[in-house]
């Protein structure tokens, strides 16, 4: 949908560093003409039948795995991923698709039979209206999947504002659900900045928000959507740690830091980018990973020998860049170092960085960077460790990796995060468990898709019903006491 105030934004392949597009971004107008669109298309979608609306989202589902290389050259193109990643963003994705097409299932209610004497009491879950999700640019396919799966299957319409770096994936989705059958105005998409958000989060129409991105905005959209009276779940940033007992299989640990921490270059909200090695396991863990990370082949995402692709932008790549020599000024140590002059030319390419003894004080420790630099915490035993995972403003993933099953499970019950892996590097959750984080990495009190997702879109009515005997009616005026 195009905005009238002429407002536009550059796309790039950050491969090379060109400019490929230009994306134009919906003013309040345009806005507004989207919203409405879902507005006008909710009532007829709402009382579309369930077996009807499975039958469409089959079709979502055979589409979008039936295009899904299609789909995956687009990401690579703007997002910049390898091929390989874009491919599993898109079965993450269809996951939920999958989980969607099981709605008769989620959506039943309950019922309590002869609650009092002819009286029958149930509930059941109805569908909110129009609703909304604001994505982040670094799954460009997989997180709208998040949102509209069960938004639309729940019987909702949506409007989705997905990152302005990378928005073709959105498009090419949306013209897959409409060859899918899905009703016009049921899902539409708006491209733009802030102007369109604030839009979307002041429309008294809207009645949820559903948004992934930083923790700075997703602070700002659930104090604003909040205050305006909608529903709000806000995913925001994160700083996962990878602890590491001394027990551990080092080699095993070192494979899963460096496929945790540079797979999608580190832009990732449940990367590794923290190890904390807890003991003697430090020097022969620092050693294992940089050998590991010695032999990563980093190039454009479209190369099959590529295993790592650029970042999103140039600033964004000066950016990480940064860190490392805020590092060293620091005090830490640079083992690795993805500052590469030999990566290719005009792209947005930054190499693999390692830095060990970081300290919680460190920027490098502090801030979430979201970029292929990881880095090492020694910490002399599991208590030292889980505090400082624990300290940690965000609360999004962890992981341990031990052979004792007692240590896991004691960490599995004190961590504070929302997903935990044990000897799993990245806990994302199957589609039929919810994604959440804790702390500063939600705001809201439900996760993201499966069955919270299903909650999140749809809201709870109780029925209690009277139907007497006609043998025994009588007029009763007050609660039902004939127990
Ligand atoms: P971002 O917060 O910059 O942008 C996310 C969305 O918000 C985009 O659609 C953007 O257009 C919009 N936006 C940006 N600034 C805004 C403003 N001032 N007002 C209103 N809307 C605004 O995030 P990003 O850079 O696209 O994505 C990376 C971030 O997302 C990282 O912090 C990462 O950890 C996080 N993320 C979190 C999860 C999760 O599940 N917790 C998943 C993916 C990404």
């Amino acid at each position: 949908m195009a905005g009238q105030a002429g407002r536009r934004g550059p796309v790039f392949n950050p491969a090379t560093g060109e400019q490929i597009a230009e994306v134009e971004f919906a003013d309040v107008a345009a806005v507004d003409s989207a919203v409405e669109s879902a507005e006008r298309a909710f009532p007829a979608w709402r009382a579309t039948s369930l077996s009807r609306r499975v039958e469409i989202m089959f079709r979502i589902r055979e589409l979008v795995s039936a295009r899904r290389e299609q789909l995956a050259a687009i990401l690579t193109l703007e997002h910049g991923k390898v091929t390989s990643d874009a491919l599993g963003e898109i079965a993450r994705g269809l996951e939920n698709i999958e989980f969607a097409c099981g709605i008769p299932q989620l959506l039943k209610g309950s019922f309590s039979e002869q609650a009092a004497a002819g009286v029958d009491v149930y509930s059941i879950r109805q569908p909110l209206g129009v609703v909304i999700g604001v994505t982040p640019f670094n799954f460009p396919a997989m997180v709208p999947m998040w949102v509209f799966a069960n938004a639309i299957a729940a019987g909702n319409t949506v409007v989705l504002k997905p990152s302005e770096k990378d928005p073709s994936a959105s498009n090419f989705l949306a013209r897959l659900l409409e060859e899918a059958g899905v009703p016009p105005g049921v899902f539409n998409v708006v491209h733009g900045d802030k102007v369109a958000v604030d839009r979307l989060l002041a429309h008294p129409t809207v009645q949820a928000v559903s948004f992934v991105g930083s923790t700075a905005i997703a602070k700002y959209i659930y104090a604003t959507g909040t205050a305006a009276g909608k529903r709000v779940q806000a995913l925001g940033g994160a700083k996962n740690h990878m602890v590491v007992l001394p027990d551990a299989d080092v080699g095993a640990a070192a494979d899963a830091a460096v496929s945790g921490a540079f797979g999608t270059a580190g832009e990732r909200c449940m990367a590794v980018s923290v190890v904390v090695a807890v003991g003697a396991v430090a020097d022969p863990l620092v050693a294992a990973i940089a050998e590991r990370m010695r032999t990563l082949r980093v190039g454009p995402g479209n190369d099959p020998a590529s295993q790592m692709g650029p970042l999103i932008t140039r600033e964004h790549r000066d950016k990480v860049a940064g860190y490392l020599a805020a590092a060293e000024r620091e005090g830490a140590i640079v083992v690795v170092d993805g500052r590469n002059p030999a990566l290719p030319g005009h792209g947005f390419f930054l190499g693999v960085s390692l830095i060990d003894r970081v300290e919680p004080h460190m920027s490098v420790y502090r801030d979430e960077i979201f970029g292929p630099v990881l880095c090492m915490v020694r910490a002399p035993s599991y208590e030292q460790a889980l505090k400082l995972v624990n300290d940690n403003p965000y609360g999004n993933g962890a992981a341990i990796f031990t052979r004792d099953g007692g240590a896991a499970r004691r960490f599995q019950y004190e961590v504070q995060v929302g997903m935990v892996g044990i000897n799993v590097p990245i806990p994302v959750p199957v589609a039929y468990y919810s994604f959440g984080g804790w702390k500063a990495s939600l705001f809201g009190d439900q996760h993201m898709y499966g069955p919270e997702g299903v909650g999140f879109f749809t809201r709870g009515k109780v029925v209690t019903s009277r139907w007497p005997d006609p043998a025994t009616s009588r007029i009763d005026l007050g609660f039902p006491q004939n127990r």
